[in-house]
């Protein structure tokens, strides 16, 4: 039968979660700060506990989703945790992710750390693609994988609990410039003559096909060989660049999201690296 569980943190997340457990038939207890906003699975059968130390006490599986890692020890202070399996749902720092599962640690509770791939609607939805990253206690995930994986598509990414918010951040990163690339693209073509919705299917089309070289990048980072199968070396990018700067101006476009890529480009051409690929300028990133 369906394991039991409880709920901290019904936010927009949180519930999404909590309908796809219920759903399941996983008896759910949940707890929320604003007690109003646990109506909604309330009303789809879930227990709602008046405080987060009596929603920990009612089950020994205990997943939390609240808005950072300053919440859960505030909504958990007081709680008995011992003997607890804890799964943090709650986005934060790798760093953050090792001290919360050390200070679960010495309340006797097992731990998970994780980072939820997806937004809410894509929460309980077979094939939406939505997976979260998990790490920390394997025996926890080995034990309750399969509830783990009613709401997402579980992926253990190792022992080490900062690993998920290491993955989840890196490919938040990622995102984040490709975003960054998208909004400055639609600047270009906003006040012409180009139907954003046909110009979007180009960018969709564009991004899948470069998104590939990620794997190139991941040769050339784990040899150290940044000239290895360089297709686009760059000197030739940094040249293209003025291009792509130019037409900015031309349209009245600010730069300022492509600026900062742009000059640590013509750094690594100044230090001798041209003939490269732009792995290489990992090197300029490094701080350690
Ligand atoms: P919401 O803002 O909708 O909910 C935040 C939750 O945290 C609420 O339950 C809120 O309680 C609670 N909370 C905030 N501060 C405290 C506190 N000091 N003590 C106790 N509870 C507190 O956010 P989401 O549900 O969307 O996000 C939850 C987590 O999921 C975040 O870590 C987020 O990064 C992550 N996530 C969200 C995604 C999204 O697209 N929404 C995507 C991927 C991850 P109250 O109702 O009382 O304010």
């Amino acid at each position: 039968s369906p394991t039991p569980l409880t709920l901290l943190g019904t936010g927009d997340m949180g519930s999404a979660l909590g309908r796809a457990w219920l759903a399941a038939g996983h008896p759910l207890t949940v707890w929320n700060r604003t007690p109003s906003r646990t109506e909604p699975l309330a009303a789809l059968g879930a227990v709602v506990a008046s405080t987060a130390a009596e929603a920990v006490a009612a089950n020994r599986l205990v997943v939390a989703c609240l808005l950072d890692d300053d919440s859960v020890g505030a909504a958990l202070d007081g709680a008995d945790l011992a003997g607890r399996d804890l799964v943090n749902l709650t986005t934060g720092t790798p760093g953050e992710g090792r001290s919360r599962a050390a200070w679960a640690r010495e309340r006797g509770a097992r731990f998970l750390d994780a980072g939820i791939m997806a937004v809410p609607p894509m929460i309980g939805v077979p094939d939406s693609g939505a997976y979260v990253l998990y790490s920390g206690s394997r025996d926890l995930f080995a034990e309750h994988r399969a509830t783990l994986a009613v709401p997402a598509g579980a992926r253990y990414v190792g022992e080490d609990p900062g690993f998920a918010a290491l993955h989840d951040v890196a490919l938040l990163s990622a995102m984040s410039g490709m975003f960054a690339g998208v909004l400055h693209a639609f600047a270009l073509v906003r006040h012409e003559e180009v139907a954003p919705r046909d110009f979007a299917a180009l960018l969709v089309d564009w991004l899948t096909a470069m998104a590939g070289s990620a794997h190139t990048t991941a040769e050339q980072i784990e040899t150290g060989d940044y000239g290895k199968g360089v297709v686009s070396n760059l000197a030739m990018q940094s040249a293209g660049n003025a291009t792509l700067l130019r037409t900015a101006e031309e349209q009245r476009v600010s730069p300022e999201l492509l600026t900062p890529y742009m000059e640590l480009m013509a750094r690594r051409v100044a230090a001798g690296h041209g003939g490269e690929d732009v792995a290489g300028m990992v090197e300029l990133l490094d701080r350690r």
